[in-house]
């Protein structure tokens, strides 16, 4: 980090005079805020939100699939392609795995190459590994951001595997799940309950030797969505495919997307599902303040004697329960 960069500290008027005005350092350091784990960090962000209204005509776009299934080649054609729509893109990514290292979504420094350099696309290192709120805590908070910077669409990667498509999923409108071109095999290598989670699958790598193969897929795929419930924003889900390296399909796949946005905006679902998304952000900080209050110095030493007593059995675990809660709520009035 460069002197100057240590030394950029803006007040919070300044910083939510330079995030609204879309500067890119101002918009960095409040997502760095917002990632931050320290109380002043957390208080001085909850400040600045207050400042910033909720944008309504953004869209979200998750994006999943296996590692290797072509994400991030997909995300810089695709972003390439939205930037030429004059769209004002934002990248952002959820990554489960606390083990990761800080800016692994830029680690590969091809990655993503031509779309970081675009004058209209953000492109926001991974946060460092799993933060306090959550795995999305942290990319909720930056898609506010970006959008309060004025990008309009806001494309969400999920790096790594685990519970990052369900976390995705309560951040975006629409989400994409990227395939390989095989069939079969690869249709039993996915993941369970993830055809549920999907707006649109696509089948991507569909150039060469694996069109042939795509189709099959593709008719696979047909047969088994055929056995899903009917999504609740009341879209069928297409099967769509494309090939990020040959550029074809990527403006299918937009059409697709707008065509979604305008149908579920017409028929309520689309600020519904965000009304309803914001109160699962609630209810995700409210049970974060909940664990961070049982877990002070004080409560942690009660909570471990009183585990022991559980395990030894001379203590059943709803008495155990109501000890710890009672011991939680004598700190609190100690601490009023
Ligand atoms: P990620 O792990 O899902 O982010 O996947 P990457 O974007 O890193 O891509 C994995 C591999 O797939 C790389 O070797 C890419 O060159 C290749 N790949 C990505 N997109 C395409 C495509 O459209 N067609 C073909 N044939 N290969 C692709």
């Amino acid at each position: 980090m460069s002197e100057q960069q240590k030394r950029f500290e803006p007040s919070l008027l300044e910083l939510t005079t330079g995030l609204l005005a879309g500067d890119r350092a101002y918009l960095s350091r409040a997502i760095t805020l917002a990632e931050s784990s320290r109380a002043e960090d957390q208080a001085s962000f909850t400040e600045l939100l207050a400042g910033i209204p909720p944008q309504a005509n953004t869209v979200r776009v998750g994006i999943s699939g296996i590692p290797g299934v072509g994400k991030s080649t997909f995300i810089e054609a695709f972003g390439l392609f939205l930037t030429g729509q004059n769209k004002r893109v934002a990248v952002l990514a959820v990554d489960p795995s606390s083990e990761r290292s800080r800016g692994s979504i830029l680690g590969d420094k091809t990655r993503m190459e031509q779309l970081a350099k675009h004058p209209l696309a953000y492109i926001r290192p991974t946060p460092a590994g799993t933060t306090r709120g959550g795995v999305a805590d942290s990319t909720h908070k930056a898609i506010h951001l970006c959008e309060a910077a004025g990008y309009d669409t806001i494309l969400v990667e999920t790096v790594g595997v685990g519970q990052s498509e369900t976390a995705v999923r309560h951040l975006v409108d629409f989400f994409l799940v990227l395939m390989l071109p095989g069939a079969g095999d690869e249709l039993q290598g996915i993941k369970k309950g993830i055809l549920e989670l999907a707006d649109a699958l696509v089948i991507h790598k569909c150039d060469g030797d694996n069109v042939k193969k795509a189709t099959i897929a593709k008719a696979e795929l047909q047969q088994a969505m055929h056995l899903l419930e009917p999504n609740e924003s009341g879209w069928t889900v297409p099967i769509l495919t494309c090939s990020s390296v040959e550029n074809k399909g990527i403006d299918v796949i937009w059409r697709t997307i707008e065509k979604y946005v305008a149908a579920t905006r017409q028929n309520g679902f689309f600020l519904a599902n965000r009304k309803n998304q914001q109160i699962y952000f609630f209810e995700q900080l409210v049970q974060e303040k909940l664990r961070s209050l049982l877990n002070t110095d004080q409560l942690r030493q009660t909570r471990e004697t009183l585990t022991q007593q559980v395990a030894a059995g001379s203590l059943p675990p709803e008495q155990a329960a109501q000890k710890l809660w009672q011991a939680l709520v004598n700190s609190l009035l100690l601490h009023k």
